[in-house]
C-alpha cells in the first residue's frame, strides 16, 4: 500500500498552490487560524476528490443518479483512500430518528424483547415504533400529539363582533368569520365566555347542519364546521409542507404538543408495552440513561439471551466511552448538539471493522469539557491502530498533542493564509514561528481584577431536562461563563430556561444565518443598495440591473450561481452554474463599469479592498465593523453558506457592536476558533461589556474562563448525575473550589 497521500498545487478557495505529503495510517492534525484554509484542504480538496473518484467507479447508470462532485482545483491528488467524513452537520433525520435507531442499538433490543420477553408480542417489528405492527396508533409512533390550544385560539372576554376568534383566516367581516357570526346560532355581541355550554360546544366542534350566507357574490349554503374542527382539517390533519413558511408559522403559534396520552410518549402500542424483561418494558429501557442501561443488561442471566444482551452492551459501552453515557436511547436526534451528533457518528464507525479508510474529523472536541478530551483521543488512536488514516481539523492543544504529523496552515486568514507554514512532528510545533507555535508558547493569566456586576437576573427552580430545581442568578454588566462537563445542563439552563425567562436577550450562535442561498456579506451588512446606486449613477442605467435577485440575474441559475442536486438520502451537492460560471449575473450587466471594475469584480473584492475602492461614507462605516471583528479578508460576494461557523458568528457580532444595555447569549462561541481568534473574540466580548451590555457564554475554553468576570459551573457530571449548581463566583474564587472539574482544569492550565 502506498504510504502517503500526495497533493500538488492545490488552489481551492484561498489555497495558494499548496503541495503536501500526508502520511497514511497516521493521525495528521490540521491547525491554523479560522479562515486559514484547513477545511479547504481537508474537506474541499481531499474529501471531495475521494468522493468523486469513488463515484467514478460506478457504472454510468448509477453515476447519473449520484451527486456530481467537481474536481477540486489542484494539479494532482494521488493515492487517496475512501474518505469517511465525521463532521458536525446536524444528523439528518426526523421525529422518528432517535439515538437508539440511529446507532442501531434499538434493533438489538427489539430482538431481545421478541425472543426473551414475556409475553412476546411477536417478531421484532412488533417493538418498532416505525412499523404499524408496533406503533401506537393514536400518535402514529411519534409519542406526541399535536392539538389546537383553545385558549390561544379565542379571546373569551370578547364577542364575535369584537374579534374573539384569533385563528388565521377568521378576521372580523371575512366570509369565514360570517359562518360563525351570522349563523344565527350565537349572539355576535355577547362575549363568548358567557356562551352556554351547548353554544360553546357548537362553536368549537360544530354540528350537523348548514348555514345560508349572504356574500357579495350572492347567497351560498355552507356546512357548519366548529373552529377546532376547521383548524384540525386545515393545519393538523394535512401535510403542511405545501403551505408557505409564513402560513405554517402563523398556524404553529396556536398549536400545543403534548406527550401522547395513550402510549405515555413511548410511541409503542399496548402489546409491545406489555412485554417485560425483569419487570421492565422496552420503553422503560430506552428512557434510561445509557450508562444505567448497560448495568441492567448485565443483570440478564438467561444463557440464550446473554449473547444478544452482550452485543447491545458492547455498543452502549462505546457511547459511554465517548462521554455520551448521559443520553437515553429515546432521545430524538434532531435535539442533539453538533458535538453530540459528531460523537454518535464516530461511535457508529468504531463498530465497523473496515480498515484502510481515511477518516476526516472537523473539530471533534466541540462541546467536550477538557476532562473528557482524553476519551476522544483514545478513539482517534484506536481508529489509526486499526489501519486507518486519520485527518483532524482541531484547535484543542490536548488533541493536537496526539498527532503523528501536523500541518499548520496560515499565517493569516483568507488571502493572508492558504499556505503551509509548518509541517512535521508535533514535538517541534511549539518552536515554530507561526500563530499556532506562538500560541502554544503563550499562557493566559487570570485577570488582576474582575468587573463588579451592576445587577442580577435571577432564575428560581429551573427544572427542565436534567436541571434539579436550580436557583441561580446571572450578573449584568459583566462577562459570565457557564461551565461544566458535557450533558451537565449548560445549554438547557442558558439557551432554553434563561432565554425563555428573558426573551429580550440577544442570542448569537454559529448557526446558519437565516437568509436565502443568495445572501452574502454585502447583503447581510446592507451595503448592496449603496453599491448598486453607485453603479447606476455612473452608467446611467437602473439600479435593479445590478441585483442578481432581480433584473441582473443569470437566466440559467436565476442568480444563484450554482445548481443543487438534492438526494433524499445524501447531503445535497452544489455545482457551479455552467452559463454564468458562478458569477450570478447575465453578461450584459458586466459591461457596465465603475473605475474599470464590473459589479462582479466588486463582489470579488475583499472588504479591505472595497474600503480602498469606494469613498461613500455610509459604506465605509459599515465596512469598518468588519475590521473590528477581523473579517476584512472576506469577499463581499462570498455566499454566507461558505463561511465557517466562527466567521458567521463574528459577522453577526459585527452588526451588534453599537448596541448598549443588551444581554447577549452565546453557546460555545470559541467553536472553530484558533487561540489567536479566541483572543480577538474575547476582546470583542469585553468591548460589548464595556459599552454597557451583559454577556453570557456557555464555554469550555480556559482562556474564556480566565477572562470572564463571573463563573456559573454546573454538574458535577452529565445527565441525571448533573443538573445542579456546583459553583458561582469569580474565576479567582473558583480556583479554590475542590468539587468542580472546571476548577481542577483551571488550576492545571495555570500551571
Ligand atoms: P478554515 O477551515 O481554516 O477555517 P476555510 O478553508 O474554511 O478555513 O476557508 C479558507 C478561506 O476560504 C476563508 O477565507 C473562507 O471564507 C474562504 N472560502 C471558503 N469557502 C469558500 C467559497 N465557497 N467561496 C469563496 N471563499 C470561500
Ligand atoms: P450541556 O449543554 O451541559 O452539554 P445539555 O443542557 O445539552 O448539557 O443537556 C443536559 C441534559 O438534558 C442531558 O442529560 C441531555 O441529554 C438532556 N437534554 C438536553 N436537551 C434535551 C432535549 N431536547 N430532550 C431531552 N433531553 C434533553
Ligand atoms: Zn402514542
Ligand atoms: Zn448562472
Amino acid at each position: 500500500m502506498p504510504e502517503n497521500i500526495v497533493i500538488t498545487g492545490a488552489r481551492e478557495n484561498n489555497l495558494q498552490d499548496v503541495s503536501l505529503t500526508i502520511p497514511k495510517n497516521q493521525i495528521t492534525l490540521f491547525t491554523g487560524v479560522s479562515g486559514s484554509g484547513k477545511s479547504s484542504i481537508v474537506f474541499d480538496t481531499i474529501a471531495v476528490e475521494s468522493q468523486r473518484q469513488l463515484n467514478e467507479t460506478f457504472t454510468w447508470f448509477i453515476r447519473n443518479r449520484l451527486p456530481k462532485y467537481e474536481r477540486p482545483h489542484a494539479d494532482g491528488i494521488d493515492e487517496l483512500s475512501v474518505a469517511i467524513i465525521v463532521d458536525q452537520k446536524p444528523i439528518g433525520g426526523n421525529v422518528r430518528s432517535t439515538v437508539g435507531t440511529m446507532t442501531d442499538i434499538y434493533s438489538v433490543l427489539r430482538v431481545l424483547f421478541s425472543r426473551h420477553g414475556t409475553p412476546s408480542a411477536g417478531a421484532a417489528t412488533a417493538y418498532s415504533f416505525n412499523d404499524p405492527a408496533g406503533m401506537c396508533t393514536e400518535c402514529d409512533g411519534i409519542g406526541r400529539t399535536v392539538r389546537l390550544d383553545i385558549d390561544r385560539a379565542v379571546d373569551w372576554s370578547k364577542s364575535l363582533h369584537e374579534g374573539a376568534l384569533l385563528l388565521p383566516g377568521l378576521t372580523v367581516g371575512g366570509w369565514e368569520w360570517k359562518l360563525y357570526a351570522e349563523s344565527g346560532h350565537f349572539d355576535p355581541d355577547r362575549p363568548i365566555g358567557d356562551f352556554t355550554e351547548a353554544e360553546r360546544e357548537l362553536l368549537l366542534y360544530g354540528g350537523d347542519f348548514t348555514v345560508q350566507l349572504q356574500l357579495r357574490t350572492g347567497s351560498v349554503e355552507m356546512r357548519f364546521e366548529g373552529i377546532v374542527s376547521r383548524f384540525t382539517r386545515l393545519f393538523l390533519k394535512r401535510d403542511t409542507t405545501s403551505l408557505s413558511a409564513k402560513r405554517r408559522e402563523a398556524a404553529d403559534r396556536f398549536v400545543v404538543q403534548r406527550p401522547c396520552e395513550t402510549c405515555g410518549g413511548s410511541r409503542l402500542n399496548k402489546a409491545a408495552l406489555a412485554t417485560r424483561i425483569g419487570g421492565l418494558n422496552i420503553a422503560d429501557w430506552t428512557r434510561m440513561e445509557v450508562a444505567d442501561l448497560v448495568e441492567v443488561l448485565g443483570l440478564i442471566d438467561d444463557p440464550v439471551a446473554t449473547p444478544i444482551a452482550t452485543a447491545a452492551r458492547r455498543r452502549l459501552e462505546r457511547l459511554v466511552g465517548i462521554g455520551l453515557g448521559y443520553l437515553s436511547l429515546d432521545r430524538e436526534t434532531t435535539t442533539l448538539s453538533g458535538g453530540e451528533g459528531q460523537r454518535l457518528k464516530m461511535v457508529r464507525h468504531l463498530g465497523s471493522s473496515l480498515t484502510g479508510l481515511t477518516f476526516v474529523f472537523d473539530e471533534p472536541s466541540v462541546g467536550l469539557h477538557p476532562r473528557d478530551v482524553g476519551r476522544l483521543n483514545d478513539l482517534l488512536i484506536r481508529l489509526r491502530d486499526r489501519g486507518n488514516t486519520v485527518l483532524v481539523v482541531e484547535h484543542d492543544p490536548d488533541v493536537i498533542a496526539i498527532a503523528d504529523h501536523v500541518v499548520d496552515m496560515g499565517p493569516g486568514a483568507g488571502r493572508d493564509g492558504g499556505r503551509v507554514v509548518y509541517e512535521g512532528p508535533v514535538a517541534q510545533l511549539h518552536t515554530a514561528d507561526t500563530p499556532t507555535g506562538r500560541s502554544m508558547r503563550h499562557r493566559t493569566e487570570l485577570k488582576d481584577s474582575f468587573r463588579t456586576p451592576d445587577g442580577w437576573l435571577p432564575l428560581t427552580g429551573a427544572d427542565l431536562h436534567n436541571l434539579r430545581d436550580v436557583d441561580v442568578r446571572f450578573p449584568t454588566g459583566v462577562l459570565t461563563a457557564v461551565t461544566g462537563v458535557a450533558g451537565s445542563g449548560k445549554s438547557t439552563l442558558v439557551s432554553e430556561v434563561f432565554t425563555s425567562a428573558y426573551p429580550e436577550a440577544v442570542v448569537i450562535d454559529q448557526g446558519a444565518i437565516r437568509a436565502s442561498s443568495r445572501s452574502t456579506p454585502a447583503s447581510f451588512l446592507g451595503i448592496m443598495d449603496t453599491i448598486r446606486k453607485v453603479f447606476a449613477q455612473v452608467n446611467g442605467v437602473p439600479a435593479g440591473l445590478f441585483s442578481f435577485n432581480s433584473d441582473g440575474a443569470c437566466g440559467e441559475c436565476a442568480g444563484r450561481g450554482v445548481s443543487y442536486t438534492d438526494l433524499a438520502f445524501m447531503d445535497p451537492v452544489t455545482t457551479t452554474c455552467p452559463v454564468c460560471e458562478g458569477r450570478r449575473f447575465h453578461d450584459e450587466v458586466l459591461k457596465h463599469r465603475v473605475r474599470g471594475a464590473s459589479i462582479v469584480d466588486v463582489l470579488e473584492m475583499t472588504a479591505a479592498g472595497c474600503m480602498e475602492f469606494f469613498d461613500d461614507q455610509t459604506l465605509l462605516r459599515k465596512l469598518r465593523t468588519l475590521n473590528e471583528v477581523g473579517l476584512t479578508y472576506l469577499s463581499l460576494g462570498q455566499p454566507l453558506s461558505s463561511l465557517s461557523g466562527g466567521e458567521r458568528q463574528r459577522l453577526k457580532l459585527a452588526t451588534q457592536l453599537h448596541r448598549t444595555g443588551s444581554v447577549y447569549v452565546l453557546d460555545e462561541p470559541t467553536t472553530g476558533l484558533h487561540r489567536a481568534d479566541v483572543d480577538t473574540l474575547i476582546t470583542l466580548l469585553d468591548r460589548l461589556v464595556d459599552a454597557g451590555n451583559s454577556v453570557i457564554c456557555v464555554e469550555h475554553h480556559m482562556d474564556v474562563v480566565k477572562r470572564a468576570d463571573w463563573i456559573i459551573d454546573l454538574g458535577p457530571e452529565g445527565g441525571k448525575h448533573g443538573g445542579t449548581l456546583v459553583f458561582a463566583g469569580t474565576p479567582e474564587q473558583l480556583l479554590a473550589n475542590r468539587a468542580s472539574f472546571t476548577a481542577e482544569y483551571l488550576r492545571r492550565d495555570l500551571g
